[in-house]
């Protein structure tokens, strides 16, 4: 097996180019647990650990650009408070050890339906940017980047650069439901953000339909729904219906993690959970503004 090491991003488009079937590697946590089980033994691996630019973050245009290989450890430490569901989301991820590996980019290389990073990406409108040496840069909403089970919108000559999205413009939480606390694959997870300015929320859907997804219908419904002008309690009915559309919004199948119906029926309580705990927060926010 051939071993690339390209130190600058331009060398990595290029090798990605000269050998398509080259196996970007990141943070390894996926890559070499598929290569000691003999998933698959690709050609090359295309080792991106020496490309600086995909470590790095940067705030422009009022936008963050978090690099690929960001690991999560990072996200946690560094954006926080800027990205509170995606924080949230990367906590749970595994172990210490593989929080210090694992990125934002490798999981989105993967394309797991159970990926953590996947609902608050979604709920946030994230935008993946990929690049080609010969095509140059696409930027694929993440609402178009999975496609099918480990499956991503990714043309063989590319690779994933970074992902866009907004700093929090309001409360957003992540909730998972696992086997136990820790080290676990997410049987199902749900994830929401508030856009207060826009008049609207955001969700993201994990592990319980082919690809994570969002739940549109739930959105539309409490984005119409809640008082964003005064500052009245989320009513237990609009929870209940959002909780609802949420469950709708869901195709899983039974598994060793879960059944299909127990998924339905976690994801309707995380929704109302999530969304009672943002709205709280958004109108805390209120009154201390005012
Ligand atoms: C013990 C254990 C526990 C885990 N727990 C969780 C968990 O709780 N939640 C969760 O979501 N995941 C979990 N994972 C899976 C894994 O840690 C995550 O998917 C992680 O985000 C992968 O990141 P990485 O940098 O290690 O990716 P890698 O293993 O390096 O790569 C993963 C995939 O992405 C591709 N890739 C990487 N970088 C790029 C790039 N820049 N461009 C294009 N393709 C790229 C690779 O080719 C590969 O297909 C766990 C894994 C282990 C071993």
């Amino acid at each position: 097996m051939d071993f690339l090491r390209p130190a600058t991003w331009a060398d990595a488009l290029a090798a990605k180019r000269e050998t398509p079937a080259a196996l970007p590697i990141q943070g390894g946590t996926d890559v070499m647990v598929e290569i000691n089980f003999d998933v698959h033994r690709p050609a090359a691996l295309l080792d991106l650990n020496r490309v600086r630019e995909l470590t790095e973050w940067e705030e422009a245009d009022g936008r963050l650009r978090i690099g690929a290989g960001v690991p999560y450890v990072r996200v946690i430490g560094e954006l926080g408070d800027r990205l509170p569901g995606l924080a949230q989301a990367s906590r749970t991820v595994g172990s210490p050890q593989i929080r210090n590996r694992g990125s934002i980019g490798g999981n989105l290389g993967a394309a797991s339906p159970a990926g953590d990073s996947h609902p608050p990406l979604l709920a946030g409108d994230a935008v993946i940017e990929v690049e080609s040496a010969d095509r140059g840069v696409r930027m694929i909403p993440a609402t178009e980047f999975y496609l099918g089970v480990k499956r991503n919108a990714l043309e063989p000559d590319e690779l994933i650069r970074a992902v866009w999205t907004a700093p929090a413009p309001g409360p957003q939480y992540f909730s998972k439901i696992g086997t136990r606390n820790a080290m676990v694959i997410a049987v199902c997870s749900f994830a929401v953000a508030l856009h207060p300015e826009e008049r609207r929320v955001g969700t993201g859907v994990g592990s319980a339909a082919p690809t994570p997804r969002r739940a549109t219908a739930a959105e539309e419904f409490i984005s119409t729904e809640l008082d964003w002008d005064g500052r009245g309690p989320l009513s237990d009915a609009a929870a209940q219906r959002f909780g609802e559309l949420v469950r709708e919004a869901a195709a899983p199948i039974d598994d060793v993690r879960g059944t299909a119906d127990y998924r339905k029926h976690a994801l309707a309580v995380m929704a109302r959970r999530t969304l009672t705990w943002a709205w709280n927060d958004h109108r805390a926010e209120r009154r201390e503004a005012s």
